[in-house]
């Protein structure tokens, strides 16, 4: 049987642990040949391999994007592999949730370096390939997906700099969607709200505890919630062009 992605090729960034992962397979799951980008090559591979098991294709590529080159080469290994870029979901990220007075300025510089400086270099490499896929393929449009956050809609303390990333993820997203509507490429922002991954493992000792007990009260999202919003996302037919999703957990405020 047909299924809505057969044929289209998607790079997802971040896919070895959490939303990333979760959008991998779901995308697969849905007929699209997937890359999966992230520095820790065993469980990229991991996701590969159930992948395959489920008659998908996937590669793995293990990448810091955050070394220039090596976002463009990510995009280029796509190429190489599938020969075609149809979907992009820029999903790596990091949150580093702590004062601007007890923060470090390494953690601002990493937030900035991941969450905006390698994703325009994955962006930027990747445009020329999704406006020919968006002319060659039978589903007449590309797509370009960016994870945001509630947190690029709301600033709190303690977000000060993940805010700025997520505020201005959003921003770069619909000026781009403006650009390359009559190129068919759909530009689009997801904001999920709590969800339970390994996000929150990197931020401070001191603030992790704090970071954990906000999520603690509330039954957060699954990665999968978030995949089945970009699933929904990329699955559409040309004339619909879902632009922005907030996804927040049930009891969130
Ligand atoms: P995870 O920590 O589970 O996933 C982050 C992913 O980014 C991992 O696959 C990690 O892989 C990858 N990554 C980190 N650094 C790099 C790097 N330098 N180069 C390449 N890949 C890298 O967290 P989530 O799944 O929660 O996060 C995914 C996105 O969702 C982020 O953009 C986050 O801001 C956003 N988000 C998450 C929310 C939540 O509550 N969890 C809420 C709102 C938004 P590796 O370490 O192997 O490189």
């Amino acid at each position: 049987y047909d299924r809505p992605l057969d044929g289209a090729v998607a790079l997802v960034t971040g896919a070895s642990s959490g939303i990333g992962a979760a959008t991998a397979r779901r995308l697969a799951r849905e007929g699209a040949a997937v890359a999966l980008a992230a520095r820790r090559r065993n469980r990229l591979d991991q996701v590969a391999n159930d992948i395959a098991k489920l008659g998908g294709a996937a590669v793995a590529i293990e990448a810091d994007i955050t070394e220039p080159e090596r976002a463009d080469d990510m995009v280029q290994d796509t190429l190489d592999r599938f020969g075609r870029l149809d979907i992009l979901v820029n999903n790596a990220g990091i949150m580093l949730l702590n004062s601007a007075l007890h923060t470090t300025i390494e953690e601002w510089d990493r937030m900035i370096s991941l969450n905006v400086a390698a994703l325009l270099h994955v962006t930027h490499a990747a445009i020329p390939h999704l406006i020919y896929a968006a002319s060659t393929s039978p589903r007449q449009v590309a797509d370009l997906v960016n994870v945001s956050s509630t947190a690029g809609r709301v600033a709190r303390p303690g977000s000060s700099v993940y805010g700025l990333t997520k505020f201005g993820l959003n921003a770069f997203t619909e000026s781009l969607r403006q650009e390359l509507l009559s190129e068919r490429v759909r530009v689009s922002v997801v904001e999920p709200g709590s969800v339970d991954t390994e996000l929150v493992n990197h931020v401070s000792d001191t603030t992790r505890d704090a970071a954990r007990r906000q999520l603690d009260g509330i039954e957060a999202l699954r990665p999968e919630d978030i995949a089945d919003a970009i699933s929904y996302i990329v699955t559409r037919e040309r004339r619909v062009a879902v632009n922005e999703m907030l996804v927040r957990a049930g009891d969130q405020t």
